[in-house]
């Protein structure tokens, strides 16, 4: 059985329903929608039939909205792809939202030309392409072709004189996350975050009550670096956003700062996302290359809660190939006895009890030899503490929330099980073994660890761990 997690981005390749109900059947726990392309009712529909399809398998699959944040990114090409030659020239045009060509393309700050000097080079498609500014001309820049290649529509475009003065939040961003709200999804990526108010700022803009998804800044900016500790400790789960990040620090820098991130989020206990370019190769092949083979098994050696494809399964020709090339690549990698990062003690929410709780349950059940650690849990954090101690025996998240269990499917190692509530509290431990019972978790004569927060009185919200008999 899997543990590391594996999330999906759609697009015009998989987001047919029968395309769809394929790409989640290969393994993908978590779905993602681009909110930089798309329309937004379009992500809407994706999302209810993410939905549809999780009921129909029978599986918790959660739905992340990566809001586009202060990005700037080249405009609408007239057709799917355009090539640019070395030597050519190419216009940039800020303000205009026309659409491009092999020519002229727009972009997304209107005010270019103020932040471009004649020699400065400008990255285009997530920086394969460079153009060599010739002059400014009115809000557009002529510029040089000195790295070609094919760009498509609304890629990521950097220009360094410019990535500290964008506004925080667009209304691009402000829209998608008025739809991310109304569709209920779980998950928030928040591209181009550079400090941890970036982060407040979004929480300060969720609903008071009720449906809160949760926040995952994406670290791809070296500011972001600079203030890793304050973003971490303000977000709920951390993308490490490589095709930005390889952009902005030397791409030689970008196998370390992985590490580091990924090691940061596990000593936090917090989630982390390793994202992009994991099995590019396989967007036009049906097999991926040794190397990124190599990488998928390597982030999961660090330790990442999950892995996410993006071009792979949003336009590549094979993409639930690529999902089961993923999650099989993980599994073998999962074998390796690697040394576990632990938890600092009170984890990232303080709760020392909560956290030590996690710690001894998951203890007993290694020493024990239990069938599975059973969570049942009102806001999923339980099943988020037993897991940053990665045990070797499955875990289940236990609940009657449908918010809590898409939370989960996030989560390395966790498997959401959806138990009805039932206030006597042994009629409740027998709901949940019969929930493990049929997911394949536990058989007659295991045993069982249950880890919970007791009612009553108490010193932490985990504070019990119960090893039951089947
Ligand atoms: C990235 O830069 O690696 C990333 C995940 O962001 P986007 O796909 O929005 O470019």
């Amino acid at each position: 059985m899997r543990r590391t997690k594996i999330v999906a981005t759609l697009g015009p390749a998989t987001s047919a329903m029968e395309a769809l109900r394929q790409l989640l059947e290969a393994g993908v726990d978590v779905v993602r929608l681009n909110a930089a392309h798309a329309d937004m009712a379009t992500h809407a529909t994706n999302v209810r039939r993410v939905r549809e399809l999780s009921q129909v398998l029978g599986r918790s699959i959660g739905t992340l909205v990566d809001l586009p944040g202060p990005k700037i990114r080249s405009g609408v090409l007239a057709g799917a792809e355009v090539e640019l030659e070395n030597g050519q020239e190419f216009l940039l045009c800020g303000g205009d939202d026309g659409q491009g060509d092999a020519r002229h393309v727009a972009t997304t700050l209107t005010d270019l030309a103020q932040w471009v000097r004649p020699g400065d080079d400008v990255y285009l498609a997530d920086g394969a392409i460079v153009l060599r500014v010739i002059e400014s001309v009115g809000n557009d820049v002529r510029s040089e072709v000195v790295r070609g290649g094919t760009l498509r529509s609304r890629k990521g475009m950097h220009l360094p004189r410019a990535e500290g003065h964008v506004e925080p939040f667009t209304e691009r961003d402000a829209l998608a996350l008025e739809m991310a709200i109304a569709a209920k999804v779980d998950f928030l990526g928040l591209s181009f975050v550079r400090r941890a108010e970036d982060v407040e700022r979004v929480r300060a803009m969720l609903p008071r009550r009720g449906f809160r998804p949760a926040l995952v800044p994406k670290i791809e900016t070296a500011l972001a670096i600079d203030n890793l500790a304050g973003i971490v400790k303000a977000a709920d789960a951390v993308m490490v956003a490589r095709g930005d990040l390889g952009i902005q620090m030397p791409a030689r820098s970008v196998p370390l700062l992985q590490k580091e991130i990924i090691r940061f989020c596990n000593q936090a206990g917090k989630p982390v996302i390793t994202a992009t370019q994991m099995l590019e190769s396989m967007t036009r092949s049906p097999l991926p290359t040794r190397a990124e083979v190599n990488d998928v098994a390597n982030a999961v050696l660090d330790g990442t809660d999950a892995l996410m494809l993006s071009e792979e399964t949003a336009v590549g020709l094979y993409p639930c190939a690529t999902v089961r090339m993923m999650g099989e690549v993980a599994e073998s990698a999962e074998t390796w006895p690697r040394q576990r990062v632990t938890p600092e003690a009170g984890g990232a929410d303080g709760d020392r009890v909560a956290w030590a709780v996690a710690h001894a349950a998951v203890q007993a059940a290694e020493e024990l030899g239990v069938a599975a650690i059973l969570c049942p849990t009102r806001s999923g954090q339980t099943a988020h503490r037993v897991a940053a101690f990665r045990p070797k025996v499955p875990i289940a998240g236990i609940s009657t929330s449908s918010q809590v269990l898409g939370d989960l499917s996030l989560v390395w190692g966790v498997r959401p099980l959806v138990v009805p509530q039932n206030a006597d509290p042994s009629e409740q431990l027998r709901l949940a073994i019969v929930a493990a019972r049929g997911a394949g978790l536990v058989r007659e004569g295991d045993l069982l660890a249950f880890v919970f927060g007791s009612a009553g009185p108490r010193a932490g919200s985990t504070d019990s761990v119960r090893i039951v008999r089947v």
